[in-house]
């Protein structure tokens, strides 16, 4: 298979545990539901850009490249993989930040300077695709090599990852005997969505691969999933043909908008956290547990389905978001047996 041909370098622990949770699947009265921890990726503290890096930074090396250049929010996550991937490969790193909802200088920005980016920052999210260009030119006239890698790596050669990870939750399924309904997860910047449906179609799955928006509207989502999905087939030479009607993108679920907290994200992750004693964060996986519960609570999800919700990553962004839970989680009352 081609996909096995392709540079790529190790960065991430595979495969990623997929674990039965069985408090959760009791606390909300069903379906199934079944984990697949993709926050134990490693590289600096796990999520799904570890999988996307191992194919981008696979390229960067088969290029010749001697520096990083990427660009998100303060708290991105995927910046914060890329300076590990940087890091751990013998790259430099720049990464182009603008403000995120949550400021400070913790969790995923803090990790950034400690894995040794350099930080370039712009005022708004729209300055970072010129000013990443800009950091790329420079370092040419420099005589340096940089590889630019867009939001999130998603892009066809960054979504090869989750096409191996498609493959490595079949062989799960089928080690487990269980067969799974659908896939849920949080759809971002289309690359984890793209390669996940680029893998269901190639490994010709009955799986449905169900994404819930962080907070972008339904179409703007779906066209990157669809422009990734396509990259991503020519990438690997497959003739894959998809269509918007089987991309199933919920945007319902986080109408507070990117980044924005809000109630239904705080009750997800407390859920979480007391059933499964496992960290969910505020501005994907959080969101996204919200929107699975919103699919059962309306009826789409049920008894009867055995589901499987990708844990994406993204727990150092919880330390950004503390004045968000202070409020919400008691401190407790005083002990007594
Ligand atoms: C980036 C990210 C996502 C979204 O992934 P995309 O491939 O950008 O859609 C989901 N969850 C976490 C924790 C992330 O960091």
């Amino acid at each position: 298979m081609r996909l096995d041909d392709l540079p790529r370098v190790v960065l991430a622990h595979l495969p990623t545990p997929l674990e039965f949770a069985e408090r959760l699947t009791r606390a909300l009265g069903g379906p199934r539901l079944f984990i697949k921890r993709d926050d134990c990726t490693g590289l600096a503290g796990g999520g799904n850009k570890a999988r996307k890096l191992e194919f981008l930074v696979g390229d960067a090396l088969a290029q010749g490249a001697d520096v990083l250049v990427t660009e998100g929010g303060a708290q991105s996550n995927h910046c914060r993989q890329a300076a590990a991937a940087a890091a751990k490969t013998g790259l430099d790193c720049v990464l182009v930040l603008s403000p995120s909802q949550a400021p400070g200088f913790t969790g995923n920005l803090l990790l950034d300077h400690l894995l040794g980016a350099r930080v370039v920052t712009v005022e708004r999210a729209a300055d970072r695709a010129l000013a990443m260009a800009q950091v790329a030119r420079e370092l040419r006239e420099a005589g340096r090599r940089p590889y630019v890698i867009p939001t999130g790596g998603s892009t066809g050669i960054g979504a090869l990852g989750y096409v191996a990870a498609w493959r490595e939750l079949e062989e799960q399924s089928r080690s487990l005997g269980v067969a799974f309904d659908a896939v849920v997860f949080c759809s971002g910047s289309g690359g984890t969505h793209g390669g996940l449906v680029a893998g269901a179609k190639l490994f010709e799955s009955a799986t449905r691969v169900v994404g819930i928006s962080d907070g972008a509207p339904r179409a703007e989502l779906l066209e990157m999933v669809l422009r990734v999905a396509c990259e991503t087939a020519a990438v690997l030479g497959a003739p894959l043909v998809f269509s918007a009607d089987e991309i199933a993108i919920h945007d319902e679920y986080a109408p507070e908008g990117y980044g924005a907290p809000s109630a239904a994200m705080v009750e997800a992750v407390r859920l979480v956290a007391r059933t499964e004693g496992l960290l969910l964060d505020p501005v994907y996986t959080g969101k996204a547990m919200a929107g699975l519960i919103g699919l059962i609570r309306t009826g789409r999800l049920t008894p009867d389905h055995t589901v499987v919700f990708l844990h994406t990553g993204g727990t150092p962004a919880l330390f950004a978001y503390a004045e968000t839970f202070a409020g919400t989680v008691e401190p407790g009352a005083p002990w007594r047996a």
